[in-house]
Parts: C-alpha cells; structure tokens; sequence
C-alpha cells in the first residue's frame, strides 16, 4: 500500500533532495513493516549507523519519519523505535508538485509567447534579446544560438505537466484512502 507512492518519480525526487540516500533507505523500509528499530538499518544497508541516524534526522527534521524513545529498565539505555509518515510524505510531495506545476505552466506559456534561441548543447534557452545580446552566441559554450523548436519544447512541458497532475491525483487518492481509516 505505502510502496505505492514510492515508486512515483516526485516521491523518489523529493526524497533525493533531502538527502541523497534517504530513498535508498526508504525504499527498503517500505517493503517492512512501518514501525522499526535502527538495528534494521544497520542490517539491511550497507552503512554506518552514524550515516543512517543522520539521514533519519533529516526525515524527522521534514516530519517524514517519527520516533519513540523506549528506556530498557535493566541497561537504562534507550532504544529508538521509528516510524514512516508516509502521509505526511505524500502531502509534501503534493505541494511541491503544485509550486511545480505554477512554474512550468507559466513557462509553458512563455514558449507560446515568445520565440526562444538555443545552442545545440542546450545549455539554457534565451528570449531574442539577450540572444541578441550575446551575438547569437551561446555565452556558456560559444556554440551558435538557434532558434528553438517551440511546438516540441511546448509538448515536453506538457508531458511533464501531465505527468505530475497523474502523480498528484495519486498522491491525493492515497492521502483520502488514510484519513478513511
Ligand atoms: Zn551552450
């Protein structure tokens, strides 16, 4: 059920973002149950438990995962029980895809508007005027400045529109079927 969202490319890139290994870690977790100790860490990842505390702490800074301090009354020591939010994951998840969404949809419409020029290692794409600016030269590698294909770069966009407003409904669905119970 949890797995589910996990394999969505929003999830895994947000995860990355927190921390390079925190999907590794996650993804592994997933398939177990949501409740665990840092003994399954260390058993399942080939990492120090340094390195994997210090990636829970990042999960737990985002509310992503949660702990219970448990005392052994004969050690006094403390165990750490961890546990996923993957609700709270799929709800990050969810606005960032938003704030997504609002920037490729406004630069969705400025290839409508706007002829764009690029160089063919696409370092970055330029409105006229600074392509002019720069003499149609690209100024990152020197190669020339063309024009772009803007109904081909219009259709990427959508792509990638329509591939996170996919990945939002499922977030959501997820989201609705955890507040059922
Ligand atoms: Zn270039």
């Amino acid at each position: 059920m949890a797995a589910k969202i996990l394999n969505l490319g929003s999830v895994q890139n947000y995860l990355k973002n927190v921390d390079t290994a925190a999907s590794q870690l996650i993804n592994i977790w997933g398939k177990y149950p949501d409740t665990t100790s840092d003994d399954f860490f260390t058993q399942h990842l080939d990492c120090k438990i340094t390195v994997i505390r210090s990636i829970l702490n990042k999960l737990h800074f985002y509310g992503i995962v949660n702990y219970d301090k448990i005392k052994n009354e004969n050690s006094g020591w403390f165990t750490f029980k961890w546990h996923m939010d993957y609700e709270k994951l799929a709800k990050l998840v969810l606005i960032n895809n938003l704030d997504k969404l609002d920037s490729l949809k406004i630069s969705c419409k400025k290839y409508e508007e706007y002829q764009m020029f690029t160089c063919t290692n696409k370092c970055k794409d330029f409105e006229f005027e600074v392509a002019a600016h720069y003499n149609f030269y690209c100024p990152m590698c020197n190669e020339n400045l063309n024009v772009l294909d803007q109904a081909k770069k219009q259709s990427e966009i959508k792509e990638l529109i329509a591939n996170i407003e996919n990945e939002n409904a499922i977030l959501s669905s997820f989201i609705r079927e955890r507040n059922k119970k």
